[in-house]
């Protein structure tokens, strides 16, 4: 059924062998290889899939994107145009490891989506709480401050996603309440103060299973799922790619 977005972000995982033969699974499977199921592999091997992605609808995704510039002195960095340039439809914006191990904060997420709209990669800004946030109550504020950003952002057709900390690689899945909740929180803010060029769509991610999926997609307000470990099995992600 289409209208759900899927994203698998492997992380840092995979070789390219095991990217190789991952994607050949997905592709292989009906289930999967549709225009709404999506990757983010690690950037050194998104050129060698976009070759075997040739004619497929499987889209490609990015986990990150440079907020600085499109060429020039960035050292390590890799540009939204280049991302653009090997066939990536989406980027991961903020995703919550690179805000803990890197430090990433709003200016630099602001431009980074800016980049990736203006290159024609669509951003999904990945916003979520700690679980000492949200054990002291203010969860809503931290992700009406991650959001913030998106009221400098003129117009765009963007994602977000909503990733609890506490949810991400542990197992413990946000109740189906807490991910209505949240998700309803998220569109009222952005009809209120951002300016997207479409409908907003919020997915949600943290400990999304092939048993969970199916239940979570079904939940108010949710627009797809971003999958982390359960999207580095190609049995377990064609079974939340049916599910959606
Ligand atoms: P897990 O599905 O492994 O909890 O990871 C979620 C995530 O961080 C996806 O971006």
């Amino acid at each position: 059924m289409a209208g759900k977005l899927i994203i698998g972000n492997w992380k840092m995982n995979t070789r390219a062998q095991s990217a190789q033969s991952l994607l050949d699974a997905l592709l292989a499977d009906s289930e999967c290889n549709q225009s709404w199921v999506g990757v983010a592999a690690p950037s050194v091997y998104l050129a060698m899939l976009a070759q075997r992605l040739q004619g497929a609808s499987l889209q490609l995704a990015a986990q990150d994107v440079s907020g600085f510039a499109n060429d020039g002195a960035y050292t390590g960095d890799v540009s939204a145009a280049m991302l653009r340039d090997v066939g990536c439809t989406y980027v991961l914006v903020g995703h919550s490891e690179r805000r803990q191990y890197f430090a990433e904060s709003n200016p630099l997420l602001l431009a980074k989506m800016n980049n990736a709209l203006a290159a024609g990669v669509v951003p999904v800004l990945c916003v979520g709480e700690t679980l000492e946030q949200r054990e002291q109550g203010d969860y809503l504020q931290v992700i009406y401050q991650q959001l913030s950003i998106l009221v400098d952002i003129d117009a765009g057709d963007y994602l977000i996603a909503y990733e609890p900390v506490w949810a991400i690689g542990t197992g413990k899945v946000a109740t189906l309440e807490q991910i209505a909740e949240i998700h309803s929180a998220i569109k009222t803010w952005c009809l209120q103060n951002a300016k997207p060029s479409a409908n907003i769509r919020v997915l949600y991610g943290g400990s999304v299973k092939a048993e969970n999926a199916e239940s979570i997609l079904k939940t108010d307000n949710v627009d797809g799922a971003l999958v982390g470990g359960a999207s580095l099995d190609a049995g377990s992600f064609r079974m939340i790619c049916q599910a959606a």
